[in-house]
């Protein structure tokens, strides 16, 4: 039997990083050794640190309650047998952010990151595992450029875009080019982190702005469809993307309305159902862990997706759409849906991890 790789999670108190501790019970490749948090937790055991805060619907793993909390900046503790982290801090600013996540990259330390903070940095890829991993190509032209002998950082997208990125991609590699897209997001509370969005202003209510995240739901899907260039990747600026971000009453699941134009071919709708529901690609052909069997499922039923009923198709993992219909100005309209603490974060950042293990970038 493999030897599984030992890890930490940094922002292990957060939701993302409970999250994290969830999906890896039982991983694999993967084991949990570190986790670390701000100066607030540090000190403590998980218990003690989370245990108010704990959101998933499973106790605390016992491999987990009693590991005593390390300082996120406190490098002199971090155990020599570390392979790499996953990062799902949240500091005040995106700078101090950067700056972490490569302190760890310049220690030998790889990261995977959730945070938005790297999503712009030319030659960090920002990868769903689907769509683009040959991105990790810039991985080796990041450390020779930052002097990183092991270390690296890697992140993953926005979570409100994993509801139609795939999908969209899945087109274009069909030989179906796409023109515009405008979209219109309904997000779940748990993309606040916690505590979140005070309960008087979300109970019986939408709120129609959620800041930065309309700027990354148009940015982020051109970097995506980018490519690998000597100076890191270069963006796809051929597609013209409008979002609108609200935020919504539900827990978990990040639902989108789509609408379409196509470049010049235009394919029938059931060419579209068809070309989603076979769509396969790098991590199932590697039939990677978490990788769902499935990527892109479509439900027939006119009242579906729901989040309730449809974010945990194959685990958290697989993105669900319904509704394919004809648009009276472009060319279709659409609803996604995806799981966004699972394939939006966590979930999708173990993927990740797992793609740039098989690749030979984690070890
Ligand atoms: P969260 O619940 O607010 O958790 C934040 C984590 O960061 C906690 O572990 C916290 O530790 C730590 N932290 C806070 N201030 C810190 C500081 N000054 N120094 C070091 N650590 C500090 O946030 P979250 O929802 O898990 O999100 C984490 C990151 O993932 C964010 O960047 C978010 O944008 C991104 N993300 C979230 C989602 C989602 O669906 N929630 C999806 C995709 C990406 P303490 O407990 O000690 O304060």
């Amino acid at each position: 039997m493999m030897e599984k790789l030992k890890i930490g999670v940094v922002g292990a108190t957060g939701i993302v990083g409970q999250n994290y501790i969830k999906l890896l019970q039982g991983h694999p490749w993967f084991e949990i050794i570190d986790i670390s948090a701000s100066p607030r937790s540090a000190g403590k055991t998980y218990q003690e640190a989370a245990g108010s805060k704990w959101q998933m619907p499973i106790p605390i793993p016992n491999n987990i309650k009693d590991l005593v909390v390390r300082d996120v900046q406190d490098f002199d503790s971090v155990p020599e047998d570390l392979s790499f982290v996953f990062s799902a801090i949240n500091m005040p600013t995106k700078d101090q952010i950067r700056e972490v996540e490569f302190k760890y990259a310049r220690n030998d330390i790889p990261v995977v990151s959730n945070n938005s903070a790297h999503r712009w940095t030319p030659d960090v890829p920002m990868i769903i595992g689907e769509v683009n991993s040959h991105h990790s190509k810039v991985i080796p032209i990041q450390q020779k450029r930052r002097g990183f002998s092991k270390g690296f950082v890697s992140v993953k997208p926005n979570c409100s875009i994993q509801s139609y990125v795939t999908p969209i991609y899945a087109l274009e590699q069909a030989g179906f080019k796409v023109d515009k897209i405008i979209t219109t997001t309904l997000q779940a509370v748990s993309g606040a982190g916690y505590p979140g969005v005070p309960s008087l202003d979300m109970i019986d209510n939408i709120v129609p702005y959620i800041g930065g995240e309309e700027e990354k739901s148009e940015k982020e899907p051109l970097k995506i469809f980018g490519k690998v260039t000597e100076d890191g990747i270069k963006n796809d600026d051929s597609i013209e993307i409008s979002a609108t971000c609200t935020r919504v009453s539900v827990i978990d699941g990040h639902t989108a309305s789509i609408n379409l134009k196509f470049k010049d071919k235009i394919p029938k709708k059931e060419e579209i159902i068809q070309i989603w529901n076979e769509f396969r690609a790098v991590p199932q052909e590697l039939d990677l862990p978490f990788a769902p069997k499935q990527p892109i499922i479509y439900l027939e039923d006119d009242d579906r997706p729901q989040p309730r009923k449809d974010r945990d198709n194959d685990k958290g993992m697989a993105v669900t759409v319904g509704r394919l219909r004809k648009d009276n100005i472009f060319d279709y309209k659409f609803l996604g849906l995806s799981h966004n603490t699972i394939r939006g974060a966590a979930g999708g950042a173990i993927l990740n991890a797992e793609l740039l293990k098989a690749r030979g970038y984690l070890k």
